[in-house]
């Protein structure tokens, strides 16, 4: 075969290697291969420089992942790149690394897990822009004096010079963000970065101004709601070697911070930390990942330990410190339980908790009512035959709401009016039951005719502001009761919150999912955290029908290490994770029996006798937005197992003919949906 030269090498004789394996944003999974442009120098191709190609008709974007000598291609027929972009690498070899690690772990293409990860103006070309970074002159408040479990814990993380995961398990109000601060401060003194991790929901203005107060260096925060412009600047910035602290939600992870000394990950166990769409990732386990291949230490701090973490704990792979009391003066709350049979409930509440909530008004506390269903009530029912009111294109009952009042879908939108005869048997007679946000705020404003009332929930926060507007008022003290959904159960601090009271708590016991149990555990747990964080005891009410429920029941005795400890014993006897791995194959169509037909043929596909397989079987909701879900499980006690076979079986699919009447998505480590 003749040897193709192109010119570049008439430049450079050390370029017989000039093959450029690029990353390319495609939903392809593997590189793809060109030629260097004219004069380029073997010095520039550096692996994580941005090059621009061409790729069918048009012209991308790529990251250069490595310089190869052979192709498995015809040399003769591969196109040359069109620009080198970067003199330096804008992605490091560890970020890189880390990149890679997660496209094959999550069976993701690479290129779409690199460039998605960048802003949109990196990912056009855009140069970067170095900006000299301005130290602000302004006082910087002092440390807090930390007491002996604080500083055990700081210690531990700033004694950590090389890679070490530390669980950080203090309850809510025990002093954990003061530990972050000072772990943080002295990661600054030495000129590196720090990196803090929070859920969606936990950014807010006051947690990334707290974290200003104490430090000179910029605090940037990074998140979906920034513009392109501000995404790109933060971006830069990271990228800069000066010392700064970035807090941000899951994305974040992925910063090209090159002086990178820290990652703290708050409320580890928050479940905003898994992408449930597209690249399919874990925040949390990638942080970990990141923190290894940059050999530095991360601390996951929560009140609420999850399940993975407390039996990595339970193994030593984690180092636990433990924060057992508030920091401050608060005392932890007390906890009720109330048997809700035979009560006479108005709107849901008992006797009991409306004379608490009287109580916990006439002393000067806030109360906040935990209610994680909105809209008015949960079902529309036919009072003659039973019918109920069901959205036409998922298989859910639809929700009403007022103002205006309307039936709508919680899983896909819509709304409909609401029907005035059934649709069997031609009634007028229908009603509603059950209650939800909109119902008890409209009981609780009732009952406490003299009292601000503040609903908290989606529907009451869509408007830009609205949410801060709101906890403005809470901070104030001028809404005096607040009902919210799980909104309001974490993150948040409300100084004269007294009562805190869990309106339903039932759903959670008797789940088909597995996690709910754990998850319920988590609120019940988080929910009485916001209770009487200052000088003011508080107390936590939790209504049930089933008081004597026996993991309940040692939730509330024992406490939450206990209830960790039966759950692992029961997930260990049951197979389920973390004992054991799963990968799920979802496929969806609008046709019914499509996804079941694919995802029968990808079974047939998996021969590895080491795992197992489950289904195909119709998703818990079978039919959403029209259209049909099902899936395929797959379990193995050993990771890598799964791991040979689910990338086996995903080259497999990109060649099946049926694969393209579905639309098909591999999740790995699933959260939840089965
Ligand atoms: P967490 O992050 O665990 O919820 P915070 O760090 O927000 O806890 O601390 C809760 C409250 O206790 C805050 O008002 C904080 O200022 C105060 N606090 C924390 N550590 C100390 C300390 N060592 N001494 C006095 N007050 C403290
Ligand atoms: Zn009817
Ligand atoms: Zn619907």
């Amino acid at each position: 075969m003749p040897l193709q030269l192109s010119p570049h090498l008439l430049y450079d004789p050390g370029m017989t290697s000039s093959i450029l394996r690029i990353a390319i944003p495609s939903p392809l999974y593997q590189c793809f291969d060109y030629l260097a442009p004219d004069q380029t120098k073997l010095a520039e191709l550096q692996p994580g420089i941005r090059v621009k190609v061409s790729f069918g008709r048009r012209e991308v974007v790529g990251i250069l992942m490595e310089v190869a000598t052979e192709s498995t291609f015809d040399r003769a027929k591969l196109k040359q790149a069109i620009e080198i972009l970067d003199s330096a690498p804008i992605l490091s070899p560890s970020l890189l690394k880390l990149m890679s690690w997660a496209a094959r772990y999550y069976q993701h293409p690479l290129g779409d897990v690199i460039l998605g990860s960048l802003p949109k103006l990196i990912r056009e070309g855009r140069a970067l822009s170095v900006a000299t970074q301005v130290l602000l002159e302004k006082t910087i408040e002092e440390n807090l004096i930390a007491n002996p479990a604080q500083q055990a814990a700081i210690d531990a993380i700033t004694q950590s010079h090389n890679f070490t995961c530390i669980a950080l398990d203090g309850v809510t109000g025990s002093g954990k963000t003061e530990v972050y601060l000072q772990a943080i401060a002295e990661i600054i003194k030495e000129g590196r970065q720090a990196l803090v991790l929070v859920p969606e929901i936990g950014l807010t203005p006051q947690s990334v101004a707290r974290f200003e107060r104490r430090f000179s260096v910029p605090v940037l925060s990074y998140h979906s709601g920034l513009t392109e412009k501000q995404r790109f600047t933060v971006w830069s910035a990271a990228y800069q070697d000066e010392s700064c602290i970035i807090i941000g939600t899951r994305s974040a992870l992925f910063l090209p911070l090159k002086k990178l000394g820290l990652i703290i990950l708050d409320e580890e166990h928050d479940l905003s930390f898994k992408q449930q769409t597209g690249f399919r990732y874990s925040a949390r386990d990638c942080a970990v990942m990141r923190a290894q291949f940059e050999n530095i230490p991360i601390v996951l701090g929560t009140a609420t330990l999850s399940l993975e973490s407390f039996y990595n704990v339970q193994r030593k792979r984690y180092q636990h410190h433990v924060l057992p009391e508030r920091a401050g003066t608060a005392s932890p709350p007390s906890l009720n339980l109330i048997n809700l049979c035979q009560q006479n409930l108005t709107a849901g509440l008992s006797p009991i908790l409306l004379k608490a909530i009287q109580k916990h008004l006439d002393q000067k506390g806030q109360v906040l009512l935990f209610l994680n269903r909105r809209g008015f009530a949960p079902v529309w029912l036919c009072h003659h035959c039973g019918w109920m009111a069901h959205c036409d294109r998922c298989d859910a009952k639809l929700t009403l709401h007022q103002n205006p009042q309307r039936l709508r879908c919680h899983h896909c939108d819509a709304t409909r009016p609401l029907p005035k005869k059934c649709k069997e048997c031609q009634s007028t007679e229908l009603m509603h039951v059950g209650q939800g946000t909109e119902q008890l705020e409209e009981t609780i404003t009732r009952l406490f005719p003299n009292e601000k009332v503040l609903r908290i929930d989606r529907d009451t926060t869509r408007t830009k502001g609205r949410l801060h507007a709101m906890l403005d008022e809470i901070h104030s003290g001028d809404a005096r009761i607040l009902i919210g959904t799980q909104m309001l159960a974490k993150g948040h601090h409300f100084k004269d919150l007294t009562m805190v009271a869990m309106v339903d708590a039932d759903g959670g016991l008797f789940s088909t999912d597995f996690r709910a149990i754990e998850r319920l555990g988590q609120l019940i747990v988080q929910v009485s955290g916001r209770a009487g964080r200052e000088e003011q005891p508080g107390e936590v009410y939790i209504q049930t029908h089933h008081p004597e429920h026996p993991l309940l029941q040692l939730l509330l005795t024992s406490g939450y290490h206990a209830f960790m400890r039966a759950l692992l014993i029961e997930r260990e006897q049951a197979a389920l994770p973390p004992f054991s791995h799963y990968a799920l194959l979802r496929a969806e169509a609008s046709d019914r029996d499509k996804p079941l037909a694919f995802l029968e043929k990808a079974k047939h596909d998996l021969k590895a006798k080491s795992f197992h397989v489950l289904g195909p079987i119709p998703a818990p909701l079978e039919r959403k937005a029209g259209h049909f879900r099902a899936h395929l499980l797959l379990q193995s006690t050993h990771r890598s197992v799964l791991q040979n076979e689910l990338e086996k079986l995903v080259q497999k699919l990109n060649t099946h003919k049926t694969s393209r009447q579905v639309r098909w998505s591999i999740d790995v480590d699933p959260q939840e949906g089965f």
